[in-house]
């Protein structure tokens, strides 16, 4: 298809090339109240979400984008093929596109930034206009390299059509629409939230030079991503809560992947890295006050 990428209109949301993405909405939504909800749809939707949402942040961006572990080639490919299944476009197009995000950080040249578009575009927009359709290749050269990879990137759909097909073979109507279609939805949207939200809501613990924010509950959704603001701080990290109160799944299921010898060199926070935290609000002018001399109650 001839896709608009750069002209004037490639802003726009192109509404037939995305109707799967609304149709899925209302299927996920419909379906979800035809067939109800059981103790065998918590399992399919709990359990998709659980591994997809893994291969998000473990695999997508913690592996491809920012290289926070190693890992074979044959693990790299089973990371890239479960998180095809969330419909979130190829392995290459995501990191590479990733990769952007954090150069530009809410500046206007960022992809989504609430600051510089608002909420809409940063969470949704930019994903339904066709400016960010292509995969910059030369930015993501060094798994670019993989043919497998190149390949799941070219053909991201079949992927999702499959695992659509095989949720409804294996668990019939409860599992293609808890396990497929609702668990898509919520993966989407969950990931799409630390674009928007965790650069709008949430404490901000260093000094970065975007809008990024730690966010708990977004951080309890996918699995430790909404500790952005330290990620943005610091992304060489594959532990993204810190300290030990800010839980991060992801990290937790690399550290049990290390022991079983699956990855290895999973990059932890510098000490000096992690303390490296900007002064309270108000710091500078109590020391400055602690230094005048205090003359209240010295009256002769
Ligand atoms: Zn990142
Ligand atoms: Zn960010």
């Amino acid at each position: 298809m001839d896709l608009d990428y750069t002209g004037p209109n490639a802003d726009r949301p192109r509404w037939r090339e995305n109707a799967p993405f609304f149709a899925l909405h209302a299927v996920a939504i419909g379906g979800a109240i035809m067939v109800g909800w059981s103790w065998a749809a918590f399992a399919w939707f709990a359990g998709s979400y659980a591994v997809r949402m893994f291969a998000i942040t473990g695999g997508l961006h913690r592996y491809f984008s920012h290289r926070t572990f190693k890992t074979g080639r044959v693990f790299q490919f089973v990371l890239a093929f479960l998180a095809m299944s969330t419909a979130q476009q190829g392995p290459l197009w995501w990191a590479a596109h990733h990769r952007r995000h954090h150069k530009e950080s809410d500046t206007p040249n960022d992809l989504h930034s609430p600051r510089q578009r608002g909420f809409y575009w940063s969470h949704v927009g930019w994903i339904l206009s066709s400016r960010h359709r292509a995969t910059d290749y030369a930015k993501i050269k060094d798994f670019a390299k993989y043919p497998e990879l190149v390949f799941l990137n070219r053909h991201d759909m079949a992927f999702v059509v499959g695992y659509g097909a095989l949720t409804m073979l294996v668990g019939g109507p409860i599992g293609f629409v808890w396990g497929f279609m609702m668990s898509i939805v919520v993966t989407w949207h969950a990931t799409f939230c630390i674009n928007s939200l965790a650069h709008v809501l949430g404490r901000r613990r260093y000094d970065t030079s975007d809008d990024s924010r730690n966010n708990g509950v977004l951080a309890l959704l996918t699995f430790g991503e909404g500790w952005h603001n330290n990620h943005h701080h610091y992304q060489r990290s594959a532990r993204q809560g810190f300290f030990w109160w800010e839980v991060d799944l992801t990290y937790y299921v690399l550290k049990g992947l290390e022991a079983l010898h699956v990855v290895r060199d999973v990059a932890g926070v510098p000490r000096h890295v992690r303390d490296a935290v900007m002064p309270a609000p108000g710091s500078d002018l109590l020391s400055s006050t602690n230094k005048v001399p205090v003359i209240t109650g010295r009256l002769p």
